[in-house]
């Protein structure tokens, strides 16, 4: 993969959708590129350091009537859509939902997976019909390849060999999290799974400390390295992706949190929160889509105000440095510089992305 190869994720992913960043600039109201929905909070695993373990108690979904409703709005004006948990398969009517969510006119699907429903047929089927992308979070490796482990990387082939046999334009990735402690694997793991039939495999900072006030990532030195050493050994055409501005140690600032008008965040409990950093928290719920979902929902002003209140000396999740974050900071430069223009913006700015609506 060359730098120009088309990225994953960079703070800069927004500016593929200029129009909604003039519009924003300029005060407007805008619809989001993305929303993220958890469709429920059910597990078919019990992760030690799941960060929503307390979340996952209560055991919530989202109701069809519910996403008919939000998705009549979002659909026709928010291209991306990405379901995530929980175990987003795992909930009963998870093939219904990929399908309404394309004919209300989402774009681009991604759904967020564990992997242990990807042999379930219904799944199968909902997935290569409807969705765009699928991603898989690969468990269980660390310590050396696990039962568990094992069996993902087969059921990634079965679904690679479904793909193949009947030209489903679904694609598969993989995602590891990473930290220092487990470099040594990195590479070993790496392998086995680009060789399962991935089409890209992404790496991302794990993170630590969710119960306690400030989360924040796990000690990351070493690991850029060790992914470039994967790269060296790595078939050629795999595609590896790092989102290194997550890794770099330059603080974000922002004084508002404007990433959350581009990538907005729903949990299972039907409350748009800040950000999937921070879903389930209170302070951090902008407003209760249960009491209010009407077409202008995002831009109440109790939700707005909200939003403005957040800044980065007040973020408490901003330690673990995800979207909404870093999407903050990009805008706040943009905002700063007072030029709205791509080539005039100061953070690492990539324009070529895959799934330019999943952001
Ligand atoms: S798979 Fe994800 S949501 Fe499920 S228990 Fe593990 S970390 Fe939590």
């Amino acid at each position: 993969m060359t730098n120009d190869s088309p990225s994953i994720f960079a703070s800069s992913k927004i500016i593929a959708h200029q129009e909604r960043i003039d519009a924003y600039l300029k005060g407007k109201n805008i619809y989001p590129i993305t929303v993220e929905l958890d469709l429920t909070q059910c597990c078919t695993r019990s992760c030690h350091s799941c960060p929503y373990s307390v979340a996952r108690a209560q055991g919530k979904t989202l109701q069809l009537p519910f996403l008919e409703k939000l998705f009549a709005i979002l659909g026709p004006n928010t291209p991306g859509l990405v379901l995530s948990g929980g175990e987003a398969t795992f909930a009963p009517h998870f093939p219904e939902t990929v399908k309404l969510a394309r004919e209300k006119g989402f774009k681009e699907i991604a759904v967020i997976s564990n992997g242990t429903r990807l042999d379930i047929t219904e799944v199968q089927n909902a997935l290569l019909e409807f969705v765009t992308s699928v991603r898989i979070s690969i468990y269980d490796w660390q310590e050396g390849d696990s039962e568990s482990f094992i069996a993902t990387l087969r059921r990634i082939e079965r679904l690679r060999k479904r793909i193949e046999q009947e030209g489903s334009s679904l694609e598969i990735g993989a995602a590891m999290l990473t930290r220092t402690d487990w470099i040594s694997r990195l590479k070993p793991v790496g392998l086995q799974v680009l060789q399962a039939g991935v089409d890209w495999l992404y790496f991302h900072p794990f993170c630590v400390d969710w119960e306690t006030y400030r989360p924040v990532q796990a000690n990351q030195s070493g690991v850029l390295e060790a992914i470039e050493d994967l790269k060296k050994v790595a078939p050629a055409g795999s595609n590896i992706q790092v989102p290194v501005e997550r890794y770099l140690l330059r603080p974000l600032y922002f004084e508002n949190l404007h990433g959350s008008h581009f990538l907005i965040q729903v949990g299972a409990d039907g409350i748009n929160y800040a950000g999937p950093e921070c879903k389930y928290h209170p302070e951090y719920a902008l407003l209760d889509l249960n009491e209010y979902l009407e077409q202008d929902f995002l831009w109440q002003e109790k939700r707005l105000c909200r939003l403005r209140e957040i800044n980065s000396d007040n973020y408490r999740v901003i330690g673990t440095k995800h979207r909404p974050p870093v999407f903050s900071d990009f805008i706040e430069r943009l905002i700063q510089a007072k030029k709205w223009s791509v080539e005039n913006t100061p953070a690492i700015v990539h324009t070529n992305f895959l799934y330019p609506d999943i952001v």
